[in-house]
């Protein structure tokens, strides 16, 4: 039997507020527990709520660069349910009337097998909550704590349609909305520290079945590959099950990295069970189109109109300008280096390529902090482009340039020699040589064996070296075997 994975994700994305979503508490994570719950956090008799209208702004920012309906009217409801770290005995989220309806995001895919493509999905929703508190284990043997810091920072869960089709989507999904977030601003994106988190819900059906499977959810998964990984494991057991003859139960699982498994926490409660209603304590949250306007009127050049520029002016593809504008640091980096490079298409090769690859070799650095910095690359571009240097030569001194043997790209040429011969006597009296020693390649090479230069060109490299610039001999082989 053939399966079809289905995927939906929601994402608690914590927005980078200074204070909490409804009271004047600091969102500062890492302190000493219970510092920075006041009353509000800590639901006093009396205190009561009021709005952080920076949270709001960061909503409707998310909505326009998505290119959601951003509500004019929306509602803040009690969300009903008893655990230890919610001392209100409710979280206050938003339900039937969110501030973000619909909305699109596209981004680039790496299947594990097949070519990389662009996909397009539509989000349902995004909505306005607060985070609850944390219970800590053990810090008294035998006991747990209750920490509150954490309890009222504000969060934006963002909820996909089951549009997704695999682990690998679901992560290209991922990356491309927790860049999304950090690129306009509105999250720390900061996901050591739990910023941002997805739950995904996983079902299967057969191909070609147009109803979908029973979902599970897990809850949770805190990193890219923890998200990939979960996903897989829960597919697999999925489709062992039903073809087992058992039947899914619709439940929420927790993903143990350590056992690389999901396990059942509870089957799952239906909305019912939380007895929403309208958050009396709060009034609707009333979004004018003038206010809208105006943080339309502060919005950034987004990913995807970059992506879009890139792929106008500078010719490049949709994929490459997708992963060259997945994020504020790269596409920085590649802009710097476009802007003084005359060819942009080897620019993003080489961004997308050595730095890419040496930053994934080095730990702890970035596009922002790479030692071969934009201008020494469009510098070493530049000494390709001039025929100073072949790439091979050139990937020698970006290597050299990244260990930090030098700064100065001229000075590691000639320090290592990786000059090209393009004096053209010097070069002439190699391929003259070349043509007298490999008269049979010649001969094959008139006859229409236009594979046979190849040989020849080869030959006049090893004569120099590597030193020779290949189009350069090519051309002078021409010449002179035809004259
Ligand atoms: P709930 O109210 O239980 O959270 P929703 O209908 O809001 O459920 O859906 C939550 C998430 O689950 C959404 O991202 C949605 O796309 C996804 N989803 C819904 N049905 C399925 C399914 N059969 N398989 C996979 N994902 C699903
Ligand atoms: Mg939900």
């Amino acid at each position: 039997m053939q399966w079809e994975v289905v995927i939906g994700l929601e994402t608690h994305v914590q927005l980078s507020t200074q204070s909490k979503i409804f009271s004047g508490a600091p969102c500062h994570f890492g302190d000493a527990p219970n510092v920075h719950a006041c009353y509000v956090d800590l639901a006093l008799p009396g205190a009561l709520p009021v709005l952080n209208h920076g949270a709001v702004e960061r909503a409707i920012r998310f909505g326009l660069a998505i290119g959601a309906k951003v509500a004019n009217h929306s509602v803040f409801d009690r969300k009903n349910y008893f655990y230890p770290d919610l001392p209100k005995g409710y979280q206050i989220s938003q339900f039937e009337l969110p501030i973000v309806l619909g909305g699109q995001l596209t981004f680039p895919v790496e299947p594990k097998t097949g070519e990389p493509y662009m996909k397009t999905i539509n989000l349902t929703r995004a909505h306005l909550e607060e985070d609850a508190g944390k219970s800590v284990h053990g810090i008294v043997s035998g006991h747990s704590g209750i920490d509150l810091n954490r309890a009222g920072t504000p969060l934006l869960e963002i909820v996909t349609e089951p549009e997704l089709r695999s682990a690998e989507e679901a992560v290209g999904y991922a990356r491309a909305l927790h860049a999304l977030v950090v690129w306009l601003g509105i999250s720390k994106g900061n996901m050591q520290e739990g910023n941002f988190r997805c739950d995904a819900n996983v079902s299967v059906r057969p191909k070609g079945e147009t109803k979908f499977g029973t979902r599970c959810e897990i809850k949770n998964l805190n990193s890219f590959r923890f998200l990939e990984e979960a996903i897989n494991y829960e597919v697999q057991r999925q489709i062992e099950v039903i073809e087992d003859g058992g039947k899914i139960v619709q439940a929420t699982r927790l993903y143990d990295p350590d056992k690389g498994e999901t396990r059942q926490m509870r089957t799952k409660e239906d909305s019912m069970d939380y007895r929403y209603f309208p958050d009396p304590d709060l009034l609707p949250l009333e979004v004018s189109n003038e206010w809208i306007a105006k943080v339309k009127s502060e919005m950034p050049e987004l990913p995807q109109e970059m992506r879009q520029r890139l792929m106008q002016e500078f010719g490049l593809s949709e994929y490459d300008a997708g992963i060259l504008t997945g994020g504020r640091d790269i596409a920085d980096y590649y802009v710097a280096v476009a802007d003084a490079a005359a060819d942009k298409k080897i620019a993003a090769n080489w961004v997308m390529g050595e730095v890419a690859a040496a930053l994934n070799q080095t730990e702890g650095l970035t596009f922002a902090t790479a030692p071969v910095t934009p201008t020494l690359l469009a510098k070493l571009l530049g000494r390709i482009a001039d025929g100073t240097i072949s790439n091979k030569g050139a990937r020698i001194v970006f290597q050299a340039l990244w260990d930090g043997e030098g700064q100065d790209v001229d000075q590691l040429i000639d320090a290592k020699g990786l000059k090209q011969i393009s004096d053209a006597g010097a070069l002439e009296a190699i391929v003259d040589e070349v043509i007298a020693k490999n008269q049979k390649s010649v001969d094959e090479f008139r006859s229409g064996k236009e594979k046979a230069l190849n040989a020849l060109v080869g030959q006049c490299m090893k004569a120099t070296k590597g030193k020779a610039n290949p189009g350069q001999l090519n051309a002078l082989l021409r010449k002179r075997i035809a004259g």
